[in-house]
């Protein structure tokens, strides 16, 4: 499994997915509207740093698909 960073610009977050999350599956293209879908990871330690490193407001996991950061 891989890891995933969706970053939405105006909402300020940056929010790490599983690579098989349906958010990132039913995607269109990896450039949004809104933001942008990163590389995968192979490690959550790599999306996680690189989530914080955006200097987004708000950097989380998704609920949908991982559990919760501590
Ligand atoms: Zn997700």
């Amino acid at each position: 499994m891989a890891y995933v960073v969706y970053v939405n610009t105006p909402n300020n977050k940056a929010i790490v997915h599983n690579s098989i999350c349906g958010k990132y599956q039913s995607r269109k293209r990896d450039k949004t509207h809104n933001g942008y879908w990163t590389k995968p990871y192979s490690k959550f330690e790599q999306a996680w740093s690189f989530a914080q490193s955006t200097g987004k407001k708000i950097v989380d996991t998704c609920s949908f698909c991982c559990e919760p950061a501590n």
